[in-house]
Parts: structure tokens; sequence; C-alpha cells
């Protein structure tokens, strides 16, 4: 899979140069981190060097933890006239502002996920984004309608949106959270399985067949590694597709973060 993976990123890498190129306003993107959590450092460093490698402003604002409150973020978010993001987590109990859809890179916002509900949004939540475009090219492009998808995980930012857009796309969604039982489920009877729960080892790479498609969105640290969801047995190579923990679906997230950008700078010209 880290091949289709590469081949993904650069493909649309080059769209988003091509597509930087006719826009006639430069694509500008403003983070905004509290305190220094060491995940959030480097998720944010990615970021910020995507847009250099480009020559884009990525403009990056670190608040104080012991003093930030509230209503700081919430004046940031109110000033915003383009792209802007909060990284999570944000420490304290803080909230991360519930931004109009104009400015919402990370599409975590009601406006933005509302739209996406009645399938008008300007953007999608850049994991969703990124799965979408791994099932496009595993799958081909027009082949969602009748996929047989299940989503395990239901947050707000991965799992509930990205359910929805298959729908809008009319896959068959099955949806599974911390209370479904797994055990009991029959995972050879879905095309696409995508894991984003946090939870490693909540499925195996033994439990998969051949013509399946497994994405694991999970980012989890376990002995000092980075890994996925899905637990990997020794010696034991799946028949199915899997996407790789780290290297795939992180990489393209990030990858998003400027492709939602781009669209939301184009959308503010039009
Ligand atoms: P959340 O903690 O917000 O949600 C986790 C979801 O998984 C919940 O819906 C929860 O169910 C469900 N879940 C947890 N344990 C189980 C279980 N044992 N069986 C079934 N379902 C379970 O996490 P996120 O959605 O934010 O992130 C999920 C994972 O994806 C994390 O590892 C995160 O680091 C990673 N991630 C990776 C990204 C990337 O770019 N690759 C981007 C974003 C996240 P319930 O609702 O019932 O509690």
């Amino acid at each position: 899979m880290k091949s289709v993976i590469n081949t993904i990123f650069e493909t649309k890498l080059a769209e988003l140069k091509d597509k930087i190129t006719t826009l006639s306003t430069s694509v500008r993107l403003t983070i905004v981190t509290v305190g220094d959590d060491p995940a959030s450092k480097v998720y944010v460093r990615n970021k910020i060097r995507l847009f250099d490698e480009l020559g884009l402003e990525c403009q990056h604002i670190t608040l104080a933890e012991a003093t930030t409150v509230q209503a700081d973020l919430d004046l940031l978010a109110e000033n915003a006239d383009h792209p802007i993001l909060f990284q999570l987590p944000l420490p304290n109990g803080l909230v991360a502002p519930d931004l109009p859809a104009t400015v919402d890179v990370d599409g975590f916002g009601s406006e933005t996920l509302g739209q996406l509900v009645l399938g008008q949004n300007l953007v999608l939540p850049c994991t969703v984004q990124a799965t979408i475009d791994i099932i496009s090219a595993h799958c081909g492009e027009h082949n969602f309608a009748g996929l047989k998808v299940a989503v395990v995980g239901r947050s707000n930012i991965v799992g509930k949106p990205l359910a929805i857009e298959l729908i809008n796309r009319q896959s068959t969604v099955a949806s599974f959270n911390s209370r479904s039982d797994l055990a009991a489920v029959d995972w050879n009877k879905f095309d696409v399985i995508v894991v984003a729960t946090g939870a490693h080892g909540i499925l195996d790479n033994s439990q998969f067949i051949e013509g399946q498609l497994i994405i694991d969105v999970g980012i989890n640290r376990v002995d000092g590694k980075l890994v996925g969801d899905i637990r990997h047995h020794d010696g034991i190579l799946s028949a199915a597709a899997i996407t790789p923990v780290p290297g795939g679906v992180g990489r393209l997230t990030c990858l998003h973060v400027l492709g939602n950008a781009v669209k939301l700078m184009e959308h503010s010209q039009n």
C-alpha cells in the first residue's frame, strides 16, 4: 500500500500546485497551538513544512498553556479572514472555536458538518478526504455506490463525517463504536473496513481476506513505536491491502490541510 499512498500524495500535490497558480490571491494558513503537546508539535511542523516547500504563508501562533483563556481563542476565530485551525488536543478544558465554514480548514465546525449532511460542504475533514482518496485509488473513483464499508469509530472528526460522506456517495455503511460487539461481526462481508479508534489491536491482520481494503486511521504509541489500530502479527502476511502506520492516512491528512486551504481560498474569490 505504501506505493499507492505515494502515488496519491504525488498526484494530489501536483494538482494542488497547478491550482495554486490559477488563484488570484495567495494561499495562507494560520495554525494556533496552546502549550507544547509533543505529538501536536510534530503534526504542526509537518503542515508548516509543506507550506514552506511551496512558498506559501503559514503563520503559527503559539499560546502559553498557563495564561490562555477561551476568550483568546474565540477572538482569533472571530478575526480570521483566511483559513485557520486550532491544533487539537487543547489543554485545560479549552475548546476549538466553532469556525464559519469559509475559514474552517480542518472541517470540524458545525457549519461544515451541517453542509456535509446536506451534501453541500466546501471541504471534508482532512482525514476523511484522505480516506476517500485511498478508497478511490483502490476501488475506483466511480465505484463508491454499492460499496460495502465498515467504519469503526464514530468521532465527530473522523468516523461520523466519513460515514456521512460515504452515505452521500451511496455506499452501504455500517458504523461501529465502543459498545458494538466486534467479535460477532463477519468482517469478510465488507469491501472496505476503516478503523479509527485509537485502540491498538482492536482487529488484527489475520482477520481479513483477499480483495478487501483495510484503512488504518489509528495512531498509537506502543513501546515507543507508532502503530495503528490493526495489530500485525509477526510472520503473518494479510491477504488484504492494509494501509501502513506511519506513512498512510496521516501523510495524506497533512496534505489535505493544504488542499482544504486551497479550496477555501478558491471559494473566497468566487
Ligand atoms: P476519538 O477518541 O475521538 O474516537 C474514538 C472512537 O473509537 C469512538 O467513537 C469510540 O467509540 C471508538 N472506539 C474506541 N474504542 C473502541 C473499541 N474497543 N471498539 C469499537 N470502537 C471503539 O478518536 P478520533 O476519531 O479522534 O481518532 C481515532 C484514532 O485515529 C486515534 O488513534 C487518532 O490518533 C487517530 N487519528 C489519526 C489521524 C490521521 O491523520 N491518521 C487523524 C485523526 C485521528 P465511542 O464513541 O463509543 O466512545
